[in-house]
């Protein structure tokens, strides 16, 4: 018995050794592809302040939405047969925190451009370490659902439920008056409805208020008028220890057509030549002064600075550092 067992015993330590031994060296199972991405925020310091971009989503600009002269879009066309991502957009919201108020600047499309591409704002903002209810202020450029469709769910209720919402009195009054939209033709109309349905709940809550000249809304900040895009098109430009930001809303929405050609309008311009001299103005000003430019559809995180080369511009977009508190410190600094 002794023998026989422990024969059998031995026998099956070597079977186990074996399967251990062939066990260690087989490959490991193939690793599953994973297709999402980290959490859409990114985060630096201007000043004093916090700024974090909130991703919303990305979609792809249609090239008959831009006007050029005719070489400008063959060129377009051509440039899009050699790299399909040349009219890659973004679109993203920008969270500013002042240390005495939570200010959104821009709220992303939410549910009410495009289908399930966009809305992903809230979410990072919350992977941003804040929730909706913080938030004190949403300051939006203008009332184009890809940028004020974040503000109210599909069920018209407030996502931020605290927060007062400001916007140019030319721009409220333009796309929330019946009247004017009765008279816009049939492809405009879905602009009018959305703007209507998203500022309804602010309205009915007193949450909805304008400005009409250089009002004082938050400490550091300036109104920026931008026409051209829409009828009260506004950027914000904050200042903190002798940086600054500007929220620049429809500035531009393709990045590697519209810097190198400033005159290239969109179809969504409402005034085509106040929004070309606008960018004009704007493009030389900015690349003159290393302002930190946030702009909603530029490629993710969407901040970044202009430079001047002859006369075409160029796009320094921010990289990525975990050093967030000294990224936004010009290199002349
Ligand atoms: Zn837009």
């Amino acid at each position: 018995m002794l023998k026989s067992n422990s024969t059998r015993f031995a026998a099956a330590l070597l079977a186990a050794l074996a399967s251990f031994v062939a066990g260690s060296t087989a490959a490991p199972p193939a690793a599953p592809q994973h297709h999402d991405q980290a959490p859409g925020f990114y985060r630096l310091k201007v000043g004093d302040l916090e700024v974090t971009a909130l991703f919303d989503g990305t979609g792809v600009f249609d090239p008959h939405w831009l006007n050029g002269t005719k070489a400008t879009m063959d060129g377009v066309q051509q440039a899009l047969q050699g790299d399909p991502h040349v009219l890659d957009v973004a679109d993203t919201g920008f969270l500013v925190n002042t240390g005495k108020q939570l200010i959104l600047v821009d709220v992303g499309a939410g549910t009410w451009w495009g289908g399930g591409a966009f809305g992903r704002l809230a979410g990072s903002l919350r992977s941003a370490g804040y929730t909706p209810d913080e938030v004190n202020i949403v300051l939006v450029t203008h009332l184009h659902s890809d940028h004020v469709g974040g503000l109210t769910s599909p069920d018209g209720k407030r996502v931020f439920p605290q927060a007062d919402v400001y916007v140019a009195k030319a721009e409220s009054d333009f796309w929330l008056s019946p009247a004017i939209a009765a008279k816009a033709p049939k492809d405009a109309q879905p602009f009018f409805e959305s703007a209507q349905a998203i500022a309804a709940p602010y309205i009915k809550a007193g949450k909805w208020h304008t400005f009409s000249g250089s009002e004082p809304i938050v400490d550091g900040m300036e109104l920026v008028p931008l026409s051209g895009h829409t009828p009260g098109h506004t950027g914000y430009e904050f200042s903190s220890k002798g940086q600054k930001v500007l929220f620049w809303g429809d500035i531009v929405h393709a990045l590697r057509v519209q810097l190198q050609r400033p005159e290239v309008t969109v179809v969504f311009d409402i005034d085509q030549t106040a929004a070309a001299a606008t960018r004009h103005q704007l493009l030389t000003r900015l690349a003159r002064e290393d302002v930190l430019i946030a702009g909603p559809h530029m490629n993710f995180p969407a901040l970044g600075r202009l430079r001047k080369e002859r006369s075409e511009y160029s796009w320094a977009p921010v990289v990525f550092t975990d050093q967030w508190d000294k990224q936004a410190r010009s290199p002349q600094q």
